[in-house]
Parts: structure tokens; C-alpha cells; sequence
């Protein structure tokens, strides 16, 4: 058994003073159950509790950090970055910089607004998107998060749906109204919507390669389907890459299809951990924001330096490393290992894996859309996480959540993870029998 007594002392003191006592819910652990961890530090592939307990990493602070905890390139520049002063709200040029990067490695982007948070940038992505098109429909794939805004937190994943909350109270309903919501990998739903409301809707936003239902992955010719019939309709596309970008593949999860969207939304490792988010797309597109254009948005914070210091320098050493292919033949690896020890324990697993991004659903079927990874088998989950822990290997604590590799993982992190999943596949498979 782990000792986890000042964790949960902890956790006992956060839960008087903030709701939960976590500031995002699924650190709770709430539907796995049992006490999370209080984190000291990390490093490399590791983090270390406040009880003195070692772990290997595979949340990675839900992907950003794409070369493990405190790089020591991404460490030297946000060090020299405070030594020079921590915002001005003023232009810095570090902003063109990390701008530039990204507008180099996604191909669909001209431009880019720098935001705080993913959330940021699927709401002002929306407000852009409503703006050109003058219309207010929204169409969202069910299962997808995209932050939580009002239009976004309808028929959401992720936390939202770890907590058995997908519509939220407080939401109001002319609002949600306005959010459309469809099966991902389902053509014909799609279909029949833009039939009906075509005229109406502003935009599909989308995760290309979702990740917040557990990693779902497109079939043939789906993205395809979705780019060309908002084309047809005069409604934008807008790629929800804030997980998937840098993590599926160097050029974002839109590489890899081959679509073009007219907005991306990115996030998490762009700030290199740092909070640092992002909305771009095409020139004539993103000319409408302000204060080139008319819609309107702003941030105290956006453009941070020491932030666009930490996404450059994890960008620079990305590229220059050529980290995004090494790290899918490391995941290739590890799942393949992961796939053969449920085998041998007998217990029936869907393992997806795209870039550095895993999971591991409990489930004999197929995991295409929401309701297929919603009927995966949560006590299941539950054995397999715990045992996990134990052995010390520390997953995203739901099931509807992506697992994260670094560069920092070693051959030996990946070895002694691989023994723990035999151990814990096996109780899993004594769960099962019962
Ligand atoms: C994490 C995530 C968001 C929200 O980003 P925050 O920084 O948590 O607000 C939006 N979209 C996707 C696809 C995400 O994975």
C-alpha cells in the first residue's frame, strides 16, 4: 500500500478552502476514488508526492510537457525571462517569435492571437467564427471538450464527463441552444444537420484525433467528409488542436489527415508549461480580430514573456530533435507491450495510440464515439488505476482521459511500466472472473 498520510491531510485542508479541493475537477480523483497525491516535484519522466513517494509520469500535466518536467532548455529560458521582468503590457518580441514557429509548423495558419488557456481559444475561436460567417449556429461532435464556456460545455468529455455532468447547470438554454451537437465518425448525422440548418451554422468545431473521451481516432475519410460539406455550406472549420497539437504529429493531428481548417485552436505544449493558448487561421479570417477588425477580444495577460519564452524554447528543441517521431515509436512500443499484457491476463482491451498520446479502454468492442467509451468497463478502470499507482505509475485518474509520454521517458520507465500493467491486468482479470 502507498502512504499517502500527508497527502491526505492535504487533501482534508484544500477541501475547506476550495471547491473539491482541487482547481480542475478530474485531480480530485473523484471517479476513481481514494486520495490524489499531493505533487513536491518533478523531473524528467518523474513526480514525487509530498509523502516521499515516486512515480513515472504518464499525465505530463494533461500534455503540455512534451520533454518531461522541467527541460532544462525550457528551464534556462523562462529564467532569464524573469530576470528581465514578468509582463508590461506591451509588446514584446517574443511574440512574433513563437508566432512565427507556430505559423511555420501548422500550415493552415497565417496568423495567430495569443490567449491563457484552451478555454480562451475555443471561445474567441467561436466569437471569430460567428463574426465572419454572421451567422450563430455551432455544430460540436459529442464527446469532444473544448473547453468549458457556455457553447462548449454541451455534450463535453473530459472532466465533464468523468463527473456524469455533461450539460452543466448554469449554462443558460439560449445559449446551448445554439450548440448543435452530433456522433463523432457519423456522416450521415452530419449530413442531416447542415440539410436542415445549413444556412445557420457559423462553424464545426472539432477535435480532428479527440482526446477527451479516452483517444478516439477518426475513420477513413471522416475529416475529409467534415471539411467538405462546411465548405459547401459556407460555415468555417475550426480544428481543435489544443491537445492534439504537437502530440499527434509535428504538424498537428490536420497533418496527418491532410485538412486544411480555416481556424486552428492550440494550447498546452505550446507554452512549454506555461499557460499559454492560441486561436489562428487564414489572413483574411483572422483580420476580423481586433484590433486589425471589428470582434473584439483581449487579455491582461496574453502574450506573457515569460510564457512566449517557455513555448519558444520548447518549440526550438522539438523541431531540432525531431521529438514528436521519436516519441511515436516510443508510444508504438509501449502500447504494443500493453496490448500483449491484457492479452496474456485475459482481459479484453481497445488500445488506441496516435503520436505520444495513448489509452487504454476496457472494452471487447470497438471505441469509435462517445457512447462505444462510455460503455467501457469503469470498475475495470478503477482496479487497473489503483494498481497502477501502487506499482508507481501515475495515469490520468478517469478513463476518459489520454495518457502522455515524454522525451523523458527511458527504455526503463517504459520496461518497469510494462511490469506494472502485467501485475495490474491481472488483477483487473481477478475482478473479471468474479
Ligand atoms: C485541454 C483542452 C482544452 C481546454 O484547454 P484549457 O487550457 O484547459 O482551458 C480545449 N480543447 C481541447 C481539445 C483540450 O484538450
Amino acid at each position: 500500500m502507498l502512504n499517502l498520510t500527508k497527502s491526505t491531510r492535504a487533501f482534508a485542508e484544500a477541501q475547506e478552502y476550495t471547491p473539491g479541493g482541487v482547481n480542475s475537477p478530474v485531480r480530485s480523483f473523484r471517479s476513481v476514488g481514494g486520495v490524489p497525491p499531493f505533487i513536491q516535484n518533478g523531473k524528467g519522466s518523474k513526480i514525487y508526492d509530498i509523502d516521499g513517494n515516486e512515480y513515472i509520469d504518464y499525465v505530463m500535466s494533461y500534455g503540455p510537457l512534451l520533454m518531461g518536467h522541467v527541460p532544462d532548455c525550457v528551464a534556462k529560458a523562462i529564467k532569464a525571462a524573469v530576470d528581465r521582468g514578468t509582463s508590461y503590457g506591451a509588446p514584446t518580441v517574443a511574440e512574433i517569435e513563437l508566432a512565427k514557429l507556430i505559423c511555420k509548423l501548422i500550415k493552415s495558419v497565417e496568423m495567430v492571437r495569443f490567449v491563457n488557456s484552451g478555454t480562451e481559444a475555443t471561445m474567441s475561436a467561436l466569437r471569430l467564427a460567428r463574426a465572419y460567417t454572421k451567422r450563430e449556429s455551432i455544430v460540436k461532435f459529442i464527446g469532444c471538450y473544448h473547453g468549458h464556456h457556455d457553447s462548449l460545455l454541451v455534450k463535453a468529455g473530459s472532466g465533464a464527463t468523468t463527473c456524469g455532468v455533461p450539460d452543466s447547470p448554469g449554462v443558460p438554454r439560449g445559449v446551448a441552444m445554439n450548440t448543435i451537437t452530433v456522433p463523432f465518425n457519423d456522416e450521415t448525422a452530419l449530413e442531416a444537420v447542415f440539410a436542415e440548418k445549413g444556412k445557420e451554422i457559423a462553424a464545426v468545431i472539432m477535435e480532428p484525433t479527440p482526446g477527451n473521451m479516452g483517444l478516439v481516432l477518426p475513420h477513413d475519410g471522416f475529416l475529409d467528409f467534415v471539411r467538405k460539406i462546411t465548405k459547401k455550406h459556407g460555415a468555417l472549420l475550426i480544428c481543435d488542436e489544443v491537445m492534439s497539437g504537437f502530440r499527434g504529429a509535428q504538424g498537428g493531428s490536420q497533418s496527418l489527415y491532410n485538412i486544411d481548417p480555416d481556424i486552428t485552436c492550440l494550447g498546452k505544449v505550446i507554452g512549454g508549461g506555461l499557460p499559454v493558448a492560441a486561436y489562428g487561421g487564414k489572413r483574411e479570417i483572422m483580420m476580423m480580430v481586433s484590433p486589425a477588425g471589428p470582434m473584439y477580444q483581449a487579455g491582461t495577460l496574453s502574450g506573457n514573456p515569460l510564457a512566449m519564452n517557455a513555448g519558444i524554447a520548447a518549440l526550438t528543441y522539438m523541431i531540432e530533435n525531431d521529438v514528436c517521431n521519436k516519441l511515436t515509436a516510443v508510444t508504438a512500443k509501449l502500447t504494443a507491450g500493453l496490448e500483449k499484457a491484457a492479452a496474456e491476463a485475459g482481459v479484453p482491451v481497445q488500445v488506441h495510440h496516435l503520436g505520444s498520446m495513448f489509452t487504454v479502454f476496457f472494452s471487447d468492442k470497438p471505441i469509435t464515439d462517445y457512447e462505444s467509451a462510455t460503455q467501457c468497463n469503469p470498475e475495470a478502470f478503477k482496479i487497473y488505476f489503483h494498481s497502477m499507482l501502487e506499482k508507481g505509475i501515475y495515469l490520468p485518474p478517469s478513463q476518459f482521459e489520454t495518457n502522455f509520454l515524454s522525451l523523458a521517458h527511458s527504455p526503463e520507465d517504459i520496461e518497469k511500466t510494462l511490469q506494472a500493467a502485467a501485475y495490474s491486468f491481472k488483477q483487473v482479470a481477478k475482478h473479471l472472473k468474479k
